[in-house]
């Protein structure tokens, strides 16, 4: 069947639709713009734009595929985790268009969404692969089996802020716009990134191999802009913003790839906003060349939140015959990152 998937646990309201592992359309609309006076995502914009934007983007998202309504076979949600209101928004759209139309509903997690994102450029993911999962959110090191039916396996999450949060509030010391990740990278373009030594949080023989920390380097930089200011200088702002990305991407890729290594893996798929970022991407993919593994990153559109990602989970389900979430399912949202659905597939 087609596999309708909503996603809304944040600022985008994305709409999917997907079958047999492929992706037939999709489209985001995205309430950044709302935010960006704030300097950061408000939950109460958020839900109303979610509200607003919802219908057309479904409406958008069957268009682009060449589908109606009753195409649709399944409906995939994002229950958590996420902002509440925005969360509910998508929830209760989901499980209306689930009942009208008489089909199943999955709820789905947010980060097993970006974790199959990849899936629809890719292929299926080989059984096991180690999972970078980069976010605004979330900064974790995954061994991934089968999504529908296996436990995900965290070796390792940040103990702190996320990559992008360290992006997003470096970005903002800096003064660059909100969101701060992509103006980060843009910046970076003319800069050097041996400009400055910004440290290499975790990454000592004694520290734990697969766990993260991006505090620090986020204090590290603020500091370093303050200094320029106190003496009344000019922020090289290009080699500070290549400077941060190179220490982030860096940090994130040695540990992928040592992951890699010591549980004996042979791909690493790098997903989530972050992995948007030209010198993550980059630097997985030189070191994985080096060390004979097989990258993969999906392309930019998928790595920020979607509606597809969440379409390609529900679709995982369905092959695999998971039982569909009641029609009272709740949002959760601080859900943890422990099964890719509610309702997985029991292991025979
Ligand atoms: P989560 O998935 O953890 O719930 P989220 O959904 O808000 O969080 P995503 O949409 O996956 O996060 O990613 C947004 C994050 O990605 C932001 O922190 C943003 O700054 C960052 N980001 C996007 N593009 C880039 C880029 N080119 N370079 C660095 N960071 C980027
Ligand atoms: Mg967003
Ligand atoms: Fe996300």
């Amino acid at each position: 069947p087609v596999v309708l998937g909503i996603e809304s646990s944040c600022d985008e309201t994305g709409a999917g639709l997907v079958r047999d592992g492929q992706l037939l359309g999709h489209a985001v609309a995205s309430s950044m713009d709302e935010h960006a006076r704030f300097g950061g995502v408000v939950p109460e914009i958020a839900a109303r734009a979610h509200v607003s934007s919802l219908t057309p983007v479904v409406s958008r998202a069957l268009t682009g595929a060449g589908l109606r309504m009753r195409d649709i076979g399944a409906v995939a949600v994002t229950t958590g985790p996420g902002l509440s209101g925005a969360l509910q928004v998508g929830l209760a759209g989901a499980k209306g268009l689930a009942y009208a139309l008489g089909v199943p509903l999955y709820g789905v997690h947010h980060l097993a969404g970006h974790v199959a994102a990849d899936t629809l450029e890719h292929g299926p993911l080989p059984d096991p692969c180690v999972v970078l999962i980069v976010s605004g959110g979330h900064t974790s090191l995954l061994l991934v089996r089968d999504l529908a039916r296996d436990p995900i396996l965290h070796l390792g999450d940040t103990l702190d802020d996320a990559a992008g949060e360290c992006f997003d509030k470096v970005a903002r010391v800096f003064g660059l716009p909100y969101p701060g990740g992509p103006a980060i990278d843009r910046a970076a373009c003319t800069g050097d990134p041996g400009a400055v030594a910004f440290p290499r949080p975790l990454t000592g023989p004694r520290d734990a191999p697969y766990a993260f920390s991006f505090s620090g380097l986020k204090t590290a930089a603020a500091r370093w802009a303050e200094q320029h200011r106190i003496r009344g200088a000019r922020l090289p702002l290009a080699d500070g913003a290549a400077a941060l990305q190179e220490a982030v991407a860096d940090v994130l890729t040695r540990k992928a790839v040592a992951a890699c290594r010591v549980y004996g893996v042979g791909t690493l798929v790098v997903v989530g906003g972050v992995a948007a970022n030209s010198r993550v991407r980059a630097l997985a993919e030189e070191r994985c060349r080096e060390a004979g593994i097989t990258p993969r990153v999906p392309p930019l559109r998928l790595c920020t939140d979607n509606g597809a990602m969440i379409a390609a989970v529900g679709d995982l389900l369905v092959r695999a015959g998971a039982r569909p979430a009641p029609l009272d399912v709740s949002v959760d949202p601080s859900a943890p990152l422990e099964y890719a659905a509610l309702h997985p597939v029991a292991r025979a």
